[in-house]
């Protein structure tokens, strides 16, 4: 999820309006209030609808937007910093922002070439040394083109090799340090920095992000009697560990064919995997999972299985300690593999998450060596994560014992009611029922006795409030970032539906179509874009674009990756869809005049005109709207 859409699901904008200052009062789904931004204290013109996350003031003001609008106005800000304040109050992270000032990028451009430039180096290595390339061929059965395609490599014994070959070529000794390929050992009076080389005698693979940009390295021994096995790059200004999963670049495609994606937890295994075709793989930096790269692969697909080997902490945490493994997550916002914490984004993400037991002690590309058919069955068979918790609690255990019930159904039951679904959690109460021979009933009185974690209190730390999606929760959401994401693709597509729309008697698209900020800037960029004839439209938006907002336009470019070629088609699409929009909007707002007036018809009627103008302006417009809709209607029929 772009940091944005993140900032808006965490956000309660409720929270926000009341913690102004504005005493909002329930009213139905919504609530009212004495609009902060004009000087009325008579009757309630300001709305908030905490579904959409959005506002509007009925009165004076006559306008609305959402959480970001209302901090901008409130406190006179711009969006970036309106973005920055909000982050702020979420706990949540604006990387994009300090990373993309031109002078910044450009720097990140020459250390990915840089980077390029090792593996070239790394690969002549590779290929000068029988021992190592024996190994890759004939241990871990990687063919020659596998090596290749992953570009994997070596770097030879020694301690300046980089140094000596890199810097005559015209990099600084300073960017081999940002870069992470040098440790620095020692800064003298002199200040001259004295270096080793970080990787020694290790086969190198190289780490690209899910665009194919080289981000860093990965290394595994050569020599057995080296520690540690495997080392990464460090975090570098390119290389951040938990929002990059190893593989994504070559299986973002097949992830989204296969409508699956397979965690592993080996880049090997990775490579292994690919090569046996099975291509919709990718593996996380370390052990744990980060909710940032589970957000990377719902892009492509919601239905996840993790394939874990047999004696990883990861797997022992889903047995064992789970409370442990959950309050460590709660810490650094990571999950492991920790049943509680993937459920809990499983219910956030809405994800569809599977675990698949390797067996036999054996890891991925083992599997694959023995018998290539036989992952793809370990895939198929994977379980729900609650299944698989269950199944391996209940294995080699005495079930007949009413302490053994006691202990597996309070582990269990903390899981169950975290799923999302009533019905899930219904079948899943069913089975652990079934599985332990008890009533369903008795298993109610069991969870209050049990050593159940607590769920914290909501109020301690906003930053940790489960929060679902607002996309998710928010059809016109979703429906507004379809249409921008279209607009943002195909900039050309504008004009056209301008006429479409004009032809059906409506107004052309304007920045008021869209209700969150973000959009609204998105639409101001494509609006100068068709505007302009010297540039390519689709170029001239994305160097135009704010860059607060670069995080939100690439998800938008994600969402729309597989659009009806046919722009006709699309067209038609979109314009159904923003009469849809205008539509619900108008009918929201129509509904709320309402309620506004019977209120001021109590208070003494000082706005009531102004509520009367508009509620005649909003008829209108639903009016023209049906019949537009009519007509397409009538055309798609035709
Ligand atoms: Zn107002």
């Amino acid at each position: 999820m772009a940091t944005i859409d993140d900032i808006k699901s965490k956000i309660d904008i409720v929270d926000l309006v009341s913690e102004a200052g504005v005493k909002l009062r329930h009213a139905g789904r919504n609530y009212t209030g004495f609009c902060p931004f004009h000087d009325n204290k008579h009757t309630p013109a300001f709305v908030v609808w905490p579904e959409s996350g959005t506002w509007r003031c009925f009165g004076q003001c006559n306008e609305g937007g959402d959480i970001f609008k209302f901090v901008m106005k409130r406190d006179g800000l711009d969006f970036k910093d309106a973005l920055q304040k909000l982050a702020d109050r979420a706990g949540v992270k604006i990387e994009s922002l300090q990373r993309e000032a031109p002078q910044v990028k450009e720097a990140h451009e020459r250390l990915r070439l840089l980077l390029e430039d090792v593996l070239i180096y790394y690969r002549t290595h590779l290929f000068n040394n029988k021992e190592v390339l024996t190994y890759l061929r004939e241990k871990r059965k990687i063919n020659d083109t596998t090596i290749e395609t992953f570009g994997l490599g070596y770097a030879p014994h020694g301690y300046d090799n980089l140094l000596k070959h890199f810097v005559p070529k015209g990099y600084t000794q300073q960017e081999l340090i940002d870069v992470g390929l040098l440790t620095v050992r020692e800064d003298d009076a002199q200040q001259i920095k004295r270096t080793n080389d970080k990787f020694r005698n290790r086969i190198m693979i190289p780490i690209r992000d899910e665009t194919g940009k080289m981000a860093g390295f990965g290394a595994r021994i050569v020599d057995p009697n080296d520690i540690p096995k495997f080392l990464n790059s460090p975090e570098t200004p390119i290389f951040t560990k938990g929002h990059i999963l190893y593989g994504l670049d070559r299986a973002r495609k097949p992830i989204r064919m296969a409508d699956q994606a397979v965690i592993v937890e080996g880049y090997l295994d990775v490579i292994a995997l690919h090569q046996a075709g099975y291509e919709n793989v990718v593996s996380p930096m370390g052990t744990a999972l980060t909710e940032d790269q589970l957000r990377l692969l719902k892009k492509s697909t919601r239905r996840i299985v993790l394939a874990l080997d047999p004696d990883t902490a990861g797997q022992k945490a889903v047995l064992h300690g789970l409370d442990a493994a959950r309050s460590a997550m709660d810490r650094e916002g990571e999950l492991g593999f920790d049943a509680r914490g993937l459920l809990r984004n499983e219910a956030r993400l809405q994800a569809d998450l599977r675990v698949a037991s390797m067996p036999d002690d054996l890891d991925p590309d083992e599997i694959v060596a023995r018998d290539k058919d036989e992952w793809k069955r370990l895939i198929e068979n994977a379980k729900p994560i609650v299944t698989h918790v269950m199944d391996s609690l209940a294995a080699g255990q005495n079930l007949n014992d009413a302490k053994v019930k006691n202990q597996i159904a309070a582990q269990v039951l903390p899981l169950i009611e975290d799923l999302p679904n009533a019905m899930e959690r219904d079948t899943y109460r069913q089975a652990l029922a079934r599985m332990l021979r008890v009533d369903e009933s008795v298993l109610a009185g069991t969870q209050a006795q049990g050593p159940v974690v607590r769920h914290r209190p909501r109020a301690v730390d906003r930053s940790q409030r489960v929060v679902t999606p607002l996309v998710a929760l928010n059809p016109t959401l979703r429906i507004e970032s379809y249409c921008i994401g279209v607009l943002f693709r195909k900039p050309a597509l504008l004009y056209r539906l301008d006429r479409k729309l004009q032809e059906s008697g409506l107004s052309a698209l304007a920045v008021e179509d869209f209700e969150y900020t973000d959009h609204q800037l998105i639409f101001g960029v494509i609006r100068l874009a068709v505007e302009q004839d010297e540039k390519d439209h689709h170029q001239y938006v994305m160097s135009h674009l704010p860059e607060s907002i670069n995080d939100v336009s690439l998800d938008l470019l994600a969402q729309t990756e597989q659009l009806d070629p046919v722009d006709d088609k699309l067209l038609e699409e979109l314009l159904a869809r923003f009469i849809d929009l205008r539509r619900a909007n108008a009918m929201l707002n129509m509904n709320q005049l309402r309620f506004l007036q019977e209120d001021e018809q109590q208070q003494g009627g000082a706005n009531l005109k102004t509520y009367q103008e508009q509620a005649m302006q909003f008829m209108r417009l639903l009016h023209s709207l049906d019949q537009a809709k009519r007509k397409l209607t009538l055309r798609r029929q035709e």
